[in-house]
């Protein structure tokens, strides 16, 4: 590409926003927001107005092949070849004396669709393991698990054009305005030429979403389901509830009402460190909506009831009839770009590809024969932190990591640490030498970024984009397809002489036929020509689907939606104290993504928070003697972080809050966050608990 304009997707955050990009031989790649792009109108966020500088700074990339025979020899270069062929020999053997459930691949949510959809295939079809998980694991799990209890699939039901037709929002453990930037922004503007519409926000701090809320609710962290049956309760005794809608289209509802008719609004009000009047005007405002959207995120996610919270929050939709109207639904907020799209192609420990599920005997048969290949394994997959464990423990002897910083961004890294130390054979498929995990590699390999190679992407909305490559990989890099592509060759696995990525993707979507996310009519040339479209596109001339469950058939054996009975209504994580008196809770600040291996060498993202700081009620400083600026310790019964302290009336008084971003080998050792969380998952979706920890703080 050479200053012909490209369109491409921004490679950070679910939002999905379009860029348009030139390559100017003077100043390299140059990114502008697409003004015909239907997320984001020609908007960026400062992430994505900032990629020409990670596209064009190429100090950090891995450049060729580096391979090491044993720990303490330092990594060599090799060609390809070699370094394919030690792969295979390694793999072929530990699966040889071990069995093939001593492998594991942990991959991204970074990843391209087809990138995904060919290591699941590699994996469950012809390593003949299920242990592949994806970092989509620490992210969206417990949503979609609460999709599938609740629809009967991991639908997403809403488009981003109900923002504009909604009237009352409800944002629940989520920071939009910093994490989804683009989509806030919508949300303003459409509360700025609407006044009228009501924005609630629930949170135990004081976001900049909850700043720009009518109503904030700063509740007490894990007590999420006991606030939303408060509101349940309120509903229905004030009669907002769509009767019309609960009797001819949901599931359990007697035994909902019978639950939540038993809360108590003031007992809640305790329980949450919410005013009753709060609740009861949040219920009123979502009873008396016309267009409801809930949307959420990591807050509800990341926990050890986070399954339950997810269909809590899905039962006030249900309650409401807000599902399949415009401006209406429950909108879980993806987290990366393509966490969407490896749901599709079944890129985690339990699923299979076109949304079917691992567990059924059909699907598996169906997939099984779809591939070529005798049978798939019915054992449910090692998810993210199963295969940490099972590293630690020998179960497991090797791993290979793609497009993805474990050191950093999983709990208790500690054990992360010792998991790869004890790990016989670590292959790292990475693009930066500002990844923490490479130092683990015994097998290091240069990984094509974005702009680099060719793919799609679904966003949380579930909008397909194609994304052009623009520019060459440096030096040996390679797509991720190319290399998988590769190494199934070394292993002399038939299958996978796919001459481009295009025939991976025509592979995955003719997979798709007939299912509820069928895509089997939509290629390369439309999504080229005619631009993104939202799942499924189930004919040639389709426009795709903005809204789901227009008709009220929900996915479920009895086409209803399902009232879900949580089976903890109480938070399970360790509780508060007097030796670990405060909850950690932790996530994103605005200008970073992830681990930094990106966002971290653009200097002017730097200036919005240039390290980690620990925010702290200000009456909770006060009775230790900390100030703004002191260095305090905090720890856990896992480890130990040391860094400031910004006083704050932001945050609860007992709760402190960390940025998940920083590691050790960007700064120091004392600054990674996850020295200090636990490898505590949620029963169903096993997804970590990173938003309760229990922590210790003294001043250093
Ligand atoms: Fe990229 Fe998300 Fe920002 Fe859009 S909102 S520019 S997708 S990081």
């Amino acid at each position: 590409m050479q200053n012909s304009e490209i369109k491409t997707t921004c490679s950070y955050c679910g939002v999905g926003c379009g860029i348009l990009v030139t390559n100017d031989p003077k100043n390299g790649v140059i990114v502008k927001g697409d003004p015909d792009h239907p997320v984001n109108k020609g908007m960026l966020c400062s992430k994505g107005m900032n990629l020409h500088y990670v596209a064009n700074d190429i100090s950090d990339r891995i450049l060729y092949p580096e391979m090491r025979w044993s720990r303490n020899q330092p990594l060599e270069r090799v060609n390809w070849d070699k370094a394919l062929e030690r792969a295979a020999a390694v793999f072929s053997t530990i699966i040889k004396k071990h069995g093939p459930d001593s492998v594991g691949f942990y991959i991204s949510g970074q990843c391209l669709t087809e990138e995904y959809y060919l290591v699941n295939k590699l994996v469950k079809g012809f390593l003949k393991t299920n242990n592949i998980d994806t970092n989509s694991r620490l992210c969206m799990s417990s949503a979609v698990a609460g999709y599938k209890k609740t629809f009967g699939e991991d639908s997403v039901p809403i488009a981003y054009e109900d923002i504009e037709l909604a009237d009352t929002f409800l944002i629940t453990g989520a920071n939009p305005a910093w994490c989804h930037p683009i989509l806030f922004r919508r949300i303003e503007q459409h509360k700025a030429n609407n006044p009228k519409v009501k924005i609630i926000v629930i949170d135990p701090r004081k976001t900049d979403s909850a700043l720009n809320a009518d109503l904030h609710l700063q509740i007490i962290p894990g007590t999420d389901i006991i606030l939303y049956h408060a509101l349940a309760k309120r509903i229905i005794e004030k009669g907002y509830t769509d009767q019309d809608f609960i009797k001819n289209h949901t599931e359990n509802y007697q035994a909902y009402k019978a639950l939540v008719g038993a809360s108590s609004l003031e007992k809640a009000s305790k329980l949450c460190g919410v005013s009753v009047n709060d609740i009861k005007l949040a219920a009123d405002w979502i009873g008396k909506a016309k267009g409801f959207l809930s949307l959420w995120a990591m807050g509800l996610n990341q926990s050890a009831i986070g399954v339950d919270k997810n269909t809590a929050l899905l039962n006030l939709s249900l309650l409401t009839g807000h599902v399949g109207k415009p401006g209406s639904g429950p909108f879980s907020l993806t987290g990366q770009p393509n966490a969407m799209g490896g749901r599709e192609v079944g890129g985690m420990a339990n699923l299979l590809a076109a949304h079917k599920e691992l567990s059924n005997p059909i699907h598996r048969k169906e997939v099984a024969d779809f591939w070529g290949v005798s049978d798939i394994s019915e054992q449910p997959g090692l998810t993210a932190t199963e295969m940490i464990e099972a590293l630690n423990s020998g179960k497991m002897k090797a791993i290979w990591i793609i497009c993805t910083n474990p050191l950093v961004s999983l709990p208790n890294s500690r054990a992360v640490e010792k998991a790869l130390e004890n790990a016989k054979f670590v292959v790292v498929q990475e693009i930066s030498h500002r990844s923490d995990t490479v130092k683990y590699a015994d097998l290091l390999l240069p990984a094509a970024g974005w702009l680099e190679k060719e793919g799609t992407m679904t966003n949380s909305e579930r909008r397909i984009s194609y994304l052009a490559k623009g520019i060459n990989p440096p030096g040996e890099a390679l797509s991720d397809v190319e290399i998988i592509t590769r190494f199934a060759k070394k292993m002399n696995f038939s299958g996978f002489d796919y001459a481009t990525t295009e025939e991976v993707y025509r592979e995955y979507t003719s997979l798709t036929k007939n299912t509820t996310i069928d895509i089997s009519f939509l290629n390369y040339n439309r999504l080229q020509n005619e631009g993104t479209f939202q799942w499924p596109v189930p004919d040639y001339g389709h426009p795709g689907t903005p809204r789901l469950f227009t008709d009220k058939k929900f996915y479920t054996p009895s086409q209803k939606a399902i009232f879900n009975i949580p089976t903890a209504i109480e938070n399970t994580s360790e509780a508060p104290s007097s030796e670990f008196p405060f909850i950690l809770t932790t996530g994103r600040i605005r200008d970073q993504w992830h681990t930094m291996t990106k966002t971290g060498k653009v200097s002017r993202l730097m200036t919005h928070i240039s390290s980690p700081v620990l925010d702290m009620n200000a009456i909770d400083a006060y009775k230790a003697g900390i100030q703004s600026g002191d260095i305090v310790v905090v720890t856990s019964k896992n480890g130990t972080v040391r860094v400031k302290v910004k006083v704050s009336n932001t945050i609860r008084e007992s709760v402190v809050f960390l940025p998940m971003h920083w590691g050790k080998q960007l700064d120091n050792d004392l600054n990674r966050t996850n020295n200090l969380t636990n490898i505590l998952v949620d029963p169903v979706s096993k997804e970590p608990d990173f938003k309760y920890t229990t922590v210790a703080i003294t001043k250093y």
